[in-house]
């Protein structure tokens, strides 16, 4: 709609800012836009969007200025709306009770809730540049960094488990979800995350899972203290038998004439003992057996950092260097979590014990890979003394150490076999041991998750 040059009164809140919108291009001699209310002959207010331009002469003069003037109430209804409802996601966004966060298809911070800012104290130009680096707990930056990135390159969801440092300094453990936005073609626009605070879930599955295998290594000990005294018992009886009925045997071969008859009943009796014995054994020996095993999928690498954190609690067995190296992607696999985690806590204490007096740069290395066998092998490497014998080892009260007990290797070997897979351990070439677990990748019986 063209109207011509000062169709009306000027709202008086848009007064000044007209004014000096037109102090400057007449300054300047340029073109002149703004948005303005004028009263109409009614005396209501519409919006216009006022346009200027100068006309000039042949020598550059300016000689008149010509102006349009169009309406735009529906526009700037529709601005308003606009502006309520973003008012209103921004409400509905700040309330929700956890951090939210989007960035880039390239990963830079591009929003972040109300909320991170004031949880972590930070602004947010120190998000950018990986500047988030600094809220995450330098232990968990690694797993989350490689898990974000791999979510940016790939488009796939991102998930991560970790620390997130409040302003105050303290840690509290964060469970992050991340989704890539798509436009009609399928290309990522945006990146929206959520961080929802699970720290006391964490806290006291971490409370149940240290007590249960606090509680399931009480109890083998007392089975171990249980068992010895029977074991001593039970084969007290026949071995005493034995020794008489040979002392008799001898006896009666040494008389003269030496009396075979008796001698022979001694033997039977000797033999029959001795029978009784073996039976104890393998009764004994079938205790040992783990028939049944409850497995869930778990992830090795996550059993692995927890088994080590549990190791560590140990204030004596901090000083050792772990390092470790997982293959990219490892699949869950179904194990007993409790037990799996007791044979790796078994072989990283050993392997602790074995480097401690040993060396100057005591050092243990923990591998694990998928073979092309459908199984995982876990691989704990110690530069200790190394093993005398390796298969003797595994057996139940083969130990060497002052305080042993030398039932750890043989109830791991015994978990490990009652899930289908082998334990079994080498000397390495550069001196020291390693000892090996495989594991099947999946497994007939019960499995869930
Ligand atoms: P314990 O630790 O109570 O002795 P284990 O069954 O776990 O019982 O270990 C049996 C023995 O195997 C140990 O006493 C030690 O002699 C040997 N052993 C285990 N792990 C290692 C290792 N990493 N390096 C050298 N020897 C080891």
């Amino acid at each position: 709609m063209w109207v011509g040059v000062g169709g009306g009164a000027v709202h008086p809140e848009d007064f000044d800012r007209v004014l000096a919108s037109w102090r400057v291009a007449l300054a300047a001699g340029a073109p002149i836009e703004h948005e303005v209310r004028f009263r109409r002959a009614d005396g209501t207010y519409h919006w216009f969007l006022y346009r200027g331009l100068p006309l000039r002469d042949d020598g550059g003069n300016i000689v008149k200025w010509y102006a349009t003037l169009t309406n735009i109430d529906a526009l700037k209804q529709t601005e308003s709306a606009l502006q309520t409802r973003e008012q209103e996601l921004v409400g509905i966004i700040e309330t929700i009770p956890s951090m939210l966060w989007s960035t880039s298809p390239t990963g830079e911070v591009t929003h972040i809730s109300q909320r991170v800012l004031e949880y972590t104290g930070l602004s947010l130009e120190d998000f950018l540049d990986l500047g988030w680096k600094r809220m995450i707990h330098p232990d968990d930056f690694e797993d989350t960094a490689k898990a974000f990135f791999r979510a940016i390159q790939s488009g796939d969801s991102y998930r991560a488990t970790h620390r997130l440092r409040r302003r105050d300094g303290e840690y509290r453990w964060y469970y992050a979800s991340g989704e890539p936005l798509r436009d009609s073609d399928g290309r990522i626009i945006q990146w929206y995350g959520l961080s929802i605070d699970i720290d006391e879930r964490k806290r006291a599955e971490d409370h149940l899972r240290d007590t249960s295998i606090k509680l399931a290594k009480a109890s083998r000990l007392a089975t171990v203290a249980e068992l010895a005294g029977s074991i001593a018992h039970e084969l007290n009886q026949p071995l005493m038998a034995i020794s008489a009925n040979s002392q008799a045997a001898k006896r009666w071969l040494n008389a003269a004439p030496p009396n075979m008859p008796e001698v022979n009943s001694a033997i039977e009796r000797t033999l029959r003992d001795a029978r009784a014995a073996d039976e104890t054994i393998q009764r004994i020996r079938k205790l040992f057996k783990r028939e049944s095993v409850v497995k869930k999928k778990a992830s090795i690498p996550d059993m692995m950092t927890e088994a080590i954190r549990l190791v560590q609690e140990d204030p004596n067995k901090r000083a050792v260097q772990i390092d470790w190296h997982f293959d990219e992607n490892l699949p869950a696999i179904p194990v007993d979590h409790i037990q799996i985690q007791e044979v790796l806590v078994n072989l990283i204490s050993n392997a602790i014990e074995a480097v401690e007096n040993d060396r100057v740069s005591p050092l243990i290395t923990i591998r694990a890979t998928e073979t092309d066998q459908n199984e995982m092998v876990i691989r704990v490497i110690d530069n200790g003394p190394g093993v005398n014998d390796p298969e003797e080892i595994f057996d139940a009260f083969v130990t060497t150490k002052a305080k042993g007990m030398g039932m750890g290797l043989a109830v791991s070997r015994s978990i490990v076999e009652a899930h289908s897979g082998r334990l079994w351990a080498e000397n390495s070439k550069a001196g020291g041991a390693i000892f090996n677990v495989a594991l099947p990748l999946s497994h007939a019986g019960p499995t869930t998750g």
